[in-house]
């Protein structure tokens, strides 16, 4: 499952912190998922909790938040919010267009105990 792996790796990067400030609990981790990364938020949170059992990410609580894709238009250069997988130019109607970011996971904030 492409989930499970992503949370294992958050959570190693999440202790790997914990452990550097010498923390023994983590309360909190902060995601920033691009709505076109292909991760689903549901799914990856039943992952993390299942994959931080008896570590100490153990019961932490994980948000995520979703963030629109960045486009820019091929034809007439304009930079805009995609809402949608078609991403369609607001000023030239251009279909012909580049995802710039959107796809990226980011670790954006870890509480600790
Ligand atoms: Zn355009």
């Amino acid at each position: 499952m492409h989930e499970m792996s992503i949370a294992l790796s958050i959570i190693d990067a999440v202790i790997a912190r914990a452990e550097q400030e010498n923390s023994q609990k983590v309360n909190e981790v902060e995601l920033e998922v691009g709505s076109v990364s292909g991760v689903l938020p549901e799914s990856l949170k039943f992952c993390f909790s299942a994959a931080a059992k008896n570590t100490i990410v153990e019961g932490a609580d994980l948000t995520i938040h979703e963030k629109e894709p960045l486009c820019r238009c091929d034809a007439c250069g304009n930079h805009f919010q995609a809402t949608d997988f078609i991403a369609k130019c607001v000023t030239c109607g251009s279909l012909k267009t580049t995802i710039i970011s959107g796809r990226e996971l980011l670790i954006k904030s870890i509480t600790l105990d």
